[in-house]
């Protein structure tokens, strides 16, 4: 069988099945083409994508501003390591550091590389500005976040799937609960080691978690007071999809250290970043941190295309106006359905709470059925599904997407 023969979608399932690990459950569907809010699939049967790849895809599937970009770079120059300069990178992170407000970036690949970077580099912080004795930092945490796959990630995970059978654990980490600001002040107060803050503003992988109005002013003024960095992961809320273009700019708030990813390539390209001022960025020397791929030529331009159409095509105020409307109508079903428990969220982020116990296969029956019906979207967690589409979408195709997922509940209601 050539490579490139066409595949049924069983034949494409089989292949992952037998010849990769098994480190997902994807639900049974095989796309081969994407463009804006659509995927298709290997039979040509065309879905609305409410998951965008994690909030990977915010500007829309195979963007043409964003594949011009890549392609006209890749036919340049693709690679040429850090031991060099390049003619793309100082552009990028100038753009970069001016769209968010910042004076340096460090460019990395994926977000798990991020959130390893800005941990290393708040620990260098309180080593060298905040003069904690060495190997004494400490890194306050939430409970239930996500924040990638890494050793050290998954050290300070709650997820028992994530951890069981990946010890010993980095240490080095303090949990709290998250949205609980008494929780953060006991951890901080008395405890001159504390160097870092790292949260989530909403959280997302946990089933879309917003913290009450005021948390995230409030955990930064905490910070503040006790000199420690307040280290924000937008990895999936950043880029325009809760309604702003950070998550964080919901309440004012700018972090010491803002790590992003996913959106930032627009779903095209492996890109994430760390931003920072110069008095935390610049305890980053040569030698003490390095990605063999982070800041290449074909990321800088990708990630600057992307950042271009965020701005270009409104996506913030987009993801706002139909995220108000998203749940104003899912709300409306759920005054007169048993089967949703609630919707939540921010922006385009949002994640309705199935009616059934945490075990209970509904939330994963419910999402088959809705790609039965042309909508891609998968369970967080137990009974919670999360419904984040391109922001691209517009009014029209937003209330048709409201239909189907509502069309889609009836037939589960008991
Ligand atoms: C997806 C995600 C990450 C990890 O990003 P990868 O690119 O998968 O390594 C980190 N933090 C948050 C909040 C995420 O949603």
């Amino acid at each position: 069988m050539a490579v490139l023969d066409q595949l049924s979608s069983q034949q494409a399932m089989d292949l992952e099945n037998k010849y990769g690990a098994h480190n997902y459950h994807p639900l049974p569907v095989v796309l081969s083409k994407g463009k804006g809010v659509y995927v298709w699939d290997v039979e040509g049967k065309q879905y609305y994508d409410f998951l965008s790849a994690y909030s990977a895809v915010n500007q829309g599937h195979c963007h043409p501003k964003i594949v011009e970009a890549m392609t006209t770079q890749a036919q340049t120059l693709t690679l040429t390591s850090r031991a060099f300069y390049n003619d793309m990178l100082g552009r990028f992170e100038k753009y970069a550091t001016t769209y968010f407000g910042f004076d340096k970036l460090l460019p990395m690949n994926t977000g798990a590389e991020a959130v390893e970077t800005a941990l290393k580099i708040c620990r260098r912080w309180a080593y060298q500005e905040k003069g904690i004795d060495e190997n004494q930092a400490e890194i306050i945490v939430c409970e239930n976040n996500f924040h990638g796959r890494t050793t050290t990630i998954i050290s300070f995970s709650n997820d028992p799937v994530a951890r069981k059978n990946f010890g010993p654990y980095t240490q080095g980490f303090i949990k709290i609960d998250y949205n609980n600001l008494e929780a953060l002040e006991a951890a901080l107060k008395n405890n001159p080691n504390v160097a870092g803050f790292l949260v989530e503003p909403i959280q997302g992988e946990a089933g879309v978690y917003v913290p009450t109005e005021g948390y995230l002013q409030k955990a930064k003024a905490l910070c503040e007071k006790y000199n420690v960095l307040f280290i924000a992961d937008e990895v999936q809320t950043g880029i325009a999809r809760t309604g702003k273009l950070l998550a964080c700019d919901h309440e004012n708030v700018k972090p010491n250290i803002l790590i992003l990813g996913k959106a930032l390539s627009g779903g095209a390209y492996p890109v994430s970043a760390v931003l920072a001022n110069d008095d935390i960025m610049d305890v980053i020397t040569p030698g003490s941190h390095g990605s063999t791929f982070g800041g290449n030529p074909v990321a800088a331009a990708v990630a600057m295309a992307a950042l271009d159409v965020v701005k270009e095509e409104n996506l913030a105020d987009n993801a706002e106006t139909l995220g108000q409307l998203f749940r104003a109508e899912i709300n409306n079903y759920i005054a007169e359905s048993n089967i949703v428990k609630l919707v939540r969220g921010k922006g385009l982020l949002n994640a309705i709470v199935i009616n059934d116990d945490e075990e209970s296969e509904t939330a994963w029956n419910i999402c088959l059925a809705l790609r039965d019906n042309g909508l891609l979207a998968k369970p967080t967690h137990g009974n919670i599904i999360r419904f984040a589409p391109p922001l691209v979408m517009d009014k029209a195709q937003l209330l048709d997407c409201v239909s189907i997922i509502i069309k889609t509940l009836k037939a589960f209601e008991k």
